[in-house]
Order: structure tokens, then C-alpha cells, then sequence
């Protein structure tokens, strides 16, 4: 659909994906057992004084605004803590209606009970460092794992940290997958071995692969920023989306993690997110026909050309941007300082 605005231009519409990467992290690879319990509470739910602010309210927030989301969910976890909490991950997106397809952090592989692959020391954190059979190998133990717990065939993945290559392509292809969000131009391990021509921006077939990049933006300093909701402004997102509209684009892919709107490090939210994200869901919402929220099984994702210029935003972002940084960074080491939750 086209849209005419205030100035007269024809925009395309401008499909928005609202992507989250959903995984838990215990804090080191020793005495995992033991402090898994309280990693699975603060990723996954987020507890406090003022409500479950990781995937709970995540999903409420898109729920009290009619938004899709596409949630990346890392299974390789469960190889060495169970299916059970898998499964109540599963359970709370599925709940809310929201789609679930693969993410995969192949550092756990190591730590599975039942070795997936064949045991390498050192440990290989990245899919990169896997040999095309090997990462065929491991994203099937992940989609096996997300279909042992409930949930629908994923049709899309990313990798974690954004660390796919040229066989990861392979190992998708082989693996029935269609669709690959793991390219992130802010990277350099991101679509490492890819000709030049197929690690770019913007929605494109890598053989067989629809590929929907992270989408980025040249800020006012002219860096490449990659749209993550926890590391943006609420103007320049709202700028990026404006100006990636202008340019032509058809779609935008910003993604955010499960524990985004909590401080680093911590259990209470961090406000500065949460008002932002907020914000970001209101302006979507009432900016529905102009940028409506997609997902994997609603949208065929057509290839856009090549060259299309970058969205990019103004200065008074940037300002604006850094700001909220320095705020949060003074806010948050005072309260690590007295221990203190914030007032809601
Ligand atoms: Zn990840």
C-alpha cells in the first residue's frame, strides 16, 4: 500500500518488525546448576517491586497495543537444564499469541548432557566457527528442541551475536529454514565469507534464504548504529523510521533482548527503556497504517533493490541520545552505590 504525507510524497509502507532475542545467561560456565534458578527468574521474568518488567511485561506492552512481535528463542540451554523451563518460556509467548522461531547460542553446546556434536576445546562461542555440517547439526537440535516443547515449526532464525557466515546459509537451507535474520552490518563477524553483494542492507535472497538484515542507520556523526531499542533514543528511532520510510524502504527490523527494560546487571527496570519502549509501541500503534507490525507468517518479505540510501537522523538525536546514557549511567551506579530499587 502507498501512502501520500504532508509533503506530497508517495511512501511505500514501511513493514516493521518488532524482534526480540529471548536467552538466559548465568553469569560464568561454573556453578551453573546452582545459580540457574535465580539467572532464569531475572532473564525470563524480571521480578520487581514494580512487576515482571523482562518477557512478561514485554509481551503486555505489545499486547495493550495490538503490536506483533517475532521472539528469537535460544533452546541449545535446555540440552544441559531440561526441557521444563523451555518450555515455560515457550508457554509465555505462545500464551500471548506472539511467534516464536530459533535463535541459537552455540557457547552452550559444550555444556549439553548428551554431547550434540563432537566436544572441541576450547569452547567455540560463535556459529561462525562451526563447519557447515556441524551448524546443520546444531540448528536441528534446535529446532528439535523448540518442537519437543510445544511449539509451532520455526520458518526463521538468527544467530546469537549476529555471528552467522556463508554456510550458515547451507546449514538453513538444509534444515528447511526460510528465513535468516542474523545479518548485522555494525559487526564485522556478521556475514563473514558472504560476497559483498549479499552482506548488505535490506531484505534479499542469499540462495534460497530470505534474508532480513538488522536494520541500521547512519547517525549524525556518521557511524553505522544498528536499531536496538535499548541503545536508541526514542527520536532517533522515530527519525530512522521516518527517514527509512522516505528512502524508499519497505521494511525496518529493530530487536531488543528479554532483560532490555532492567538495568545492566541488576532486578529493578530501567526506566529510561521502559519509557521508551513504551513510547516506541504507542507511536506504532498509532502509526499503524504507515508502519504495521509484521511477523514471519503473516508477511512474504519481497526483495528490496540494492543501494537504497541508509535511513539517518539529525543531531538533536544524538544529543538527546546521550543524554539519556549519561543519565542512566549516573542513575544507575548511585543506586548500585545505596542498593536501591527505583519508585515506579
Ligand atoms: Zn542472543
Amino acid at each position: 500500500m502507498n501512502i501520500v504525507d504532508g509533503e506530497q510524497r508517495l511512501l511505500h509502507t514501511l513493514h516493521t518488525l518488532l524482534t526480540f532475542d529471548i536467552e538466559l545467561w548465568c553469569g560464568g560456565w561454573k556453578d551453573m546448576d546452582a545459580r540457574f534458578p535465580a539467572a532464569f527468574r531475572r532473564y525470563i521474568y524480571g521480578p520487581s517491586r514494580a512487576g515482571n518488567y523482562a518477557l512478561p511485561k514485554t509481551l503486555e506492552m505489545l499486547d495493550s497495543h495490538g503490536l506483533k512481535g517475532v521472539f528469537f528463542v535460544e533452546p541449545l540451554f535446555a540440552t544441559h537444564f531440561g526441557l521444563e523451563p523451555l518450555a515455560e518460556i515457550v508457554s509465555l509467548i505462545q500464551d500471548a499469541g506472539q511467534e516464536i522461531q530459533l535463535h541459537l547460542h552455540t557457547e552452550w553446546q559444550d555444556e549439553a548432557k548428551q554431547p550434540l556434536i563432537v566436544k572441541h576445546k576450547p569452547k567455540r562461542q560463535h556459529l561462525h566457527m562451526y563447519n557447515t555440517e556441524e551448524q546443520t547439526a546444531l540448528i536441528a537440535h534446535g529446532l528439535r528442541l523448540l518442537r519437543e516443547v510445544g511449539a509451532a515449526p520455526a520458518t526463521a532464525f538468527r544467530a546469537g551475536s549476529f555471528a552467522c557466515n556463508a554456510e550458515t546459509f547451507t546449514a538453513l537451507e538444509r534444515n528447511g529454514i526460510q528465513y535468516d535474520s542474523s545479518l548485522n552490518l555494525t559487526m564485522g563477524r556478521s556475514g563473514t565469507g558472504l560476497p559483498a553483494a549479499m552482506r548488505r542492507q535490506g531484505v534479499h535472497h542469499i540462495g534460497r534464504i530470505v534474508e532480513l538484515p538488522v536494520s541500521v542507520f547512519r547517525g549524525a556523526t556518521g557511524s553505522l548504529r544498528h536499531f536496538q531499542i535499548g541503545a536508541c533514543a526514542y527520536l532517533e528511532m522515530v527519525q530512522a523510521l521516518c527517514s527509512a520510510q522516505v528512502n524508499g524502504w519497505s521494511y525496518i527490523n529493530m530487536f531488543s533482548h528479554n532483560c532490555e527494560m532492567l538495568v545492566q546487571g541488576g532486578h529493578h527496570p530501567d526506566w529510561t527503556v521502559v519509557r521508551r519502549f513504551e513510547k516506541l509501541c504507542r507511536h506504532l500503534d498509532e502509526h499503524r497504517t504507515e508502519y504495521p507490525t509484521v511477523n514471519f507468517a503473516t508477511d512474504s518479505f519481497a526483495d528490496e533493490p540494492a543501494g537504497l540510501p541508509l535511513p539517518t537522523t539529525t543531531p538533536a538525536a544524538y544529543v538527546v541520545r546521550n543524554i539519556e546514557q549519561g543519565v542512566r549511567r549516573a542513575r544507575d551506579a548511585w543506586a548500585h552505590f545505596r542498593k536501591l530499587d527505583y519508585p515506579a
